[in-house]
């Protein structure tokens, strides 16, 4: 049947390419008509395992013939072994589970502002970097530094600011007696991957520190092993005192998380957060096995390997077109910047049978599964390069 047919009743909230996923295996999907696709997108830097991993799908199969969901009126092991985990992995305390990125962030707002409420300080506003991406829901769609994601929703909900990122002079000069936090993607993702420097995020912890105020780290695209490191906060050294999961946590399965350290974690208590569907038997056993594959497999070796040999293929696209000005990002959330509209590019890649997106109009970005490998990145390097053969840039 022609998607386009059935299609009329979805909201139309996503400009969808003329594709048809059915099905997937490791790091290749297959459209409808039995076309194969290298996928670099991975669900946007959600199926950290590639897709059908056995691992996987064997946790997913027994967790749903034995309970799905039962709500958080009751104990859930799965949850308390997640948890368990999340905080022996990030040094943080606990955690709230809930279902996606935009849930996490707010959950982060709202510990935040109740941190200070508790202290009677006056302390709500939170800081952000202009480019940043945050989410879609009130709150995280104004945290979010991009204005064109915000017109027509007025009135947005009070309390945010954006400074520039890696300029420490405009973020010190932002901060005032109504400071509460610092909202920042350790490397942005969807503005079009930009890295905060590390000593940029290790002067962003002194400032927290000096003036008691909180540093939020988003690593819902960044987090989960998808930049090198299991948490891209670790190498800059430095440790947020709230930080976001979501995309890659659950490998394809919704969950997101905020986790917060001892300090601020007793802000929120049973009556003043919840969420139905978080943290529930399933999600907690994908995002269970999720972590257990990437530490018995190595995969944070095979992120660091792979993104260097990608590296070096997308510099040598540098090199050899004018169009491409350079490559940026860590581990497998790499972007190539260029001075062009990238859409055609996109559009080429496809019809050689490679999946990509991009980050802005000029940026193009790959997010392979971790697991992806050295000859599945070179044909991916290959691939871009054919297609930039037959484009006339
Ligand atoms: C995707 C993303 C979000 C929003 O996540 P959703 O699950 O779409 O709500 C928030 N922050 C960052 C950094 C993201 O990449």
């Amino acid at each position: 049947m022609n998607p386009s047919n059935q299609a009329n009743h979805v909201m139309p909230t996503y400009a969808r390419f003329p594709l048809t996923l059915k099905q997937g295996k490791g790091a290749f999907v297959w459209d409808e008509a039995g076309k194969s696709y290298l996928d670099f997108v991975s669900g946007i830097a959600v199926n950290t395992l590639g897709h059908a991993h056995p691992d996987l799908v064997k946790t997913i199969s027994e967790q749903a013939a034995t309970m799905l969901h039962c709500s958080n009126l009751y104990h859930i092991p799965q949850q308390n072994a997640l948890a368990t985990r999340l905080c022996q992995l990030s040094g943080l305390n606990s955690v709230f589970f809930c279902n996606s990125g935009a849930e996490a962030n707010e959950a982060a707002i709202k510990i935040v502002r109740k941190y200070f409420f508790d202290q009677q300080s006056p302390r709500r506003h939170i800081i952000t970097a202009t480019q940043s991406f945050h989410g879609r829901t009130m709150q995280t769609l104004t945290a979010t530094g991009q204005d064109k994601i915000k017109v027509g929703f007025d009135p947005l909900p009070l309390g945010f600011q954006h400074v520039p990122l890696n300029d420490i002079q405009a973020l010190s000069k932002a901060i005032d007696d109504n400071t509460a936090a610092i909202l920042l993607e350790p490397l942005q993702g969807e503005g079009g991957v930009h890295l905060a420097q590390a000593a940029y995020l290790q002067a962003v912890r002194q400032l927290c520190d000096k003036h008691g105020i909180l540093l939020i780290l988003d690593e819902i695209q960044t987090g989960v092993g998808r930049c090198g490191t299991m948490f891209a906060f670790e190498q800059a050294g430095i440790r947020p005192d709230i930080l976001t999961l979501a995309k890659g946590l659950g490998g394809g399965i919704p969950i997101g998380a905020m986790l917060a350290s001892a300090q601020v974690s007793p802000a929120l208590n049973a009556g003043s957060h919840g969420s139905t569907f978080g943290g529930n038997p399933m999600s907690c056993a994908a995002a269970l096995t999720v972590l257990e594959v990437i530490e018995r497999d190595d995969l944070l070796s095979n992120v660091q390997q792979r993104s260097a040999q990608m590296q070096t293929g997308l510099q040598n696209l540098v090199a050899q077109y004018d169009c491409f000005d350079e490559v940026r990002g860590q581990g497998l959330l790499l972007g190539l910047a260029a001075n062009i509209d990238v859409a055609p590019i996109i559009h080429a890649c496809r019809e050689h049978g490679l999946l990509i997106l991009g980050a802005g109009p000029q940026v193009l970005r790959f997010l392979p599964a971790l697991t992806i490998t050295a000859a599945e990145v070179e044909q991916a390097l290959f691939l871009v390069e054919k297609s930039m053969q037959g484009m006339h840039t």
